[in-house]
């Protein structure tokens, strides 16, 4: 029996999202923090978890200032993006080259989806995406701020432009707004009621968990919290979210640490010769090299895993900000193999 000529099409020519786990001593692929919790605690097994996560919800509100109705919890935010994509449907907008999910989501669940190319310096193209807006009419427009993989923050007033012009939702999508010196879309979430914004724990120690959060307009909310699966975050999850948020300032202080690591990385990277590194207002570094395929393998060889991007970004490779030690591994591995 062929199980494939049993798969709708829109599945069938799906590739899967590439996150197999590939053996290193210095890992530096997945833009998670070097720094984190070990915990355990003591939760109740036989009970369903709070399928509103309330407490937790109640302490991002205060942490966002925002109210606890606007929020609503994910298992990670890409639950989310899969969420809103299920809700509201397409086409769906997005720049390119951007976070994967938006697009893989989109096809999964059979909707219409279209990437519109970033400029020469990873803005967005606002002339390319009024005219995608008239012409295609997205229902949701993704734009990640700071962008993955490029590191850049988008101009906030190109943004505001795409926000202004669409007659759908723009959900900007801040899983790296914690390392950024910009201000946060939050504010406007009042005078926008098409805004919505995504933020995750994944990025800032604790992407074991899986939390993600929406925040945006209670009509949103709403529609939303229809199709949320009513368990979709289990209880050790919520109760050492809930521990980590309550240590807001240790958050912080790691944060701090990596934006301070990604400082010295990136002027030991500018230094060296034959790449050419972005700069960055997330947790990781995008740069440019000859040959990126190789740099990927010789690098893997010493033991250090980073993300090739060359697939989506000719000859570029994409590396986590990690501690002082696997930084220096890092580098000193890449002199090796340049
Ligand atoms: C990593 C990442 C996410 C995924 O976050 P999870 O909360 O781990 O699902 C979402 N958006 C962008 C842009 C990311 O890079």
């Amino acid at each position: 029996m062929d199980i494939k000529k049993l798969v709708k099409p829109n599945i069938r020519s799906l590739r899967a999202y590439q996150a197999e786990e590939i053996p290193c001593r210095v890992k530096l692929d997945a833009n998670e923090s070097p720094y984190g919790l070990k915990v355990l605690r003591s939760v109740k097994t036989n009970k369903y978890p709070d399928p509103e996560a309330k407490e937790l919800r109640r302490l991002v509100a205060k942490e966002l200032k925002v109210k606890t109705e606007n929020i609503l919890h994910g298992n990670g935010s890409d639950e989310i993006i899969y969420y809103l994509i299920t809700t509201f449907g397409g086409p769906v907008l997005y720049p390119v080259p951007t976070f994967s999910m938006y697009g893989i989501i989109s096809q999964s669940l059979g909707e219409k989806k279209s990437g519109i190319p970033l400029d020469e310096k990873f803005d967005l193209d606002t002339d390319r995406f009024t005219e995608a807006i008239k012409k295609k009419k997205p229902k949701l427009i993704f734009l990640s701020s700071p962008n993955n993989p490029t590191g850049n923050s988008f101009s906030s007033e190109r943004i505001l432009e795409i926000i202004e012009q669409s007659k759908g939702l723009v959900v900007v999508d801040e899983a790296y707004q914690p390392f950024s010196d910009r201000r946060s879309f939050l504010p406007l979430l009042k005078k926008y009621k098409n805004l919505v914004i995504l933020r995750t724990l994944s990025k800032v120690g604790f992407a074991g968990l899986r939390v993600g959060f929406m925040i945006a307009d209670t009509d949103i909310i709403d529609e939303v919290n229809k199709v949320r699966l009513p368990f979709n975050l289990n209880s050790l999850s919520q109760q050492v979210a809930l521990n980590a948020l309550q240590d807001i300032k240790r958050m912080q202080s790691y944060i701090s640490a990596v934006k301070s690591e990604r400082k010295g990385l990136f002027k030991e990277m500018e230094k060296t010769a034959g790449i050419t590194p972005y700069t960055s207002d997330a947790n990781f570094i995008l740069f440019k090299a000859r040959d990126a395929e190789k740099i990927y393998q010789k690098l893997l060889q010493r033991g250090i895993l980073i993300r090739n991007m060359s697939g989506s970004m000719k000859n570029c490779l994409r590396v986590s900000v990690g501690t002082l030690k696997d930084n220096t591994a890092f580098l000193k591995a890449l002199k090796q193999v340049l």
